[in-house]
């Protein structure tokens, strides 16, 4: 089980990713439901202001200040740049645990900016990219990249063996080259991901408040038809739709019917509202 995802539209959302131990957005009940795994976050990266999405911030850091656990570990929170509302409440959280045992570190990050989680051999890092959400405040999306090294075009022909020979010759960068693969993307609220933000994701979470386009009254939202969409042509290979609004009761997929034939060759999850989420 890599990830725990808590989420229901205007109420509360999170997202744990265990492999990087990251946590994308922190609404409320996080502590709660994330139990003993707050002393594993590392990374917490918000997409935005919101409270649906920020207010488990406090009590978690409480939490993981005072309950039975490795309260040492350093925590790093990553948030759009200039978001004053996050600003407010982070120094609002650290002037009520002035006595924080570990240390709390904020970073505002910049369209585009690139979040080394580990360097070396096989390079991970988390890219921000920003999204339509709301006009008031700028609000992010997040990738996860893996850095991979694959056979030049070049060599593909040729033989394991004379592989071997060529790089053991000329050492390995000679036969290979690195590329950049998306793991993970995170769309955080938004009205619609773009095709270039999507494209070849192993693993998409894209909001979808509504699953009916009349049910959306202002462009903040997506939309399932919207999504279908979206993934067209685009090799993800999981879609894991959540911030779903709770006005479509227990078995929101239903609504996945009409679209068998588009997403017959994608693995669909929903992260359902009231609904503690594991894959
Ligand atoms: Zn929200
Ligand atoms: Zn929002």
């Amino acid at each position: 089980m890599n990830i725990i995802a808590y989420s229901k539209a205007l109420y509360t959302t999170w997202i744990y990713y265990s492999p990087e131990r990251i946590l994308f957005d922190a609404g409320e009940g996080v502590a709660t439901l994330l139990n003993n795994k707050i002393y594993a976050i590392k990374h917490i990266f918000l997409t935005h202001g919101h409270v649906d999405h920020i207010s488990g911030l406090w009590a978690l850091i409480n939490t993981r200040n005072n309950a039975m656990g490795d309260r040492e570990k350093e925590l790093n929170i990553y948030y759009p740049i200039g978001n004053k509302g996050i600003e407010e409440y982070l120094r609002f959280i650290k002037k009520m645990n002035s006595d924080l045992r570990f240390n709390l570190n904020v970073f505002p990050l910049k369209d585009g900016q690139i979040v080394y989680l580990r360097e070396g051999n096989q390079p991970k890092y988390i890219k921000a990219f920003s999204v339509v959400h709301t006009y008031s405040e700028k609000s992010f999306g997040y990738h996860l990249y893996e850095v991979r090294k694959r056979l030049k075009k070049e060599f593909q022909s040729l033989s394991q063996k004379e592989i071997a020979e060529l790089s053991r010759k000329y050492g390995s960068d000679y036969v290979s080259e690195k590329f950049e693969k998306k793991i993970l993307t995170v769309s955080g609220d938004t009205y619609l991901l773009k095709k270039e933000d999507v494209f070849d994701t192993d693993i998409l979470f894209h909001e979808c408040t509504f699953f009916k386009k009349e049910d959306r009254k202002y462009k903040n939202h997506a939309v399932l038809e919207d999504i279908i969409d979206l993934i067209k042509d685009t090799k993800i290979k999981t879609l894991i739709l959540y911030h779903i609004s709770g006005r479509y009761g227990k078995r929101p997929e239903r609504f996945l019917e009409n679209f068998k034939e588009e997403l017959k060759n994608i693995n669909v999850h929903i992260v359902k509202p009231d609904k503690l989420f594991k894959l």
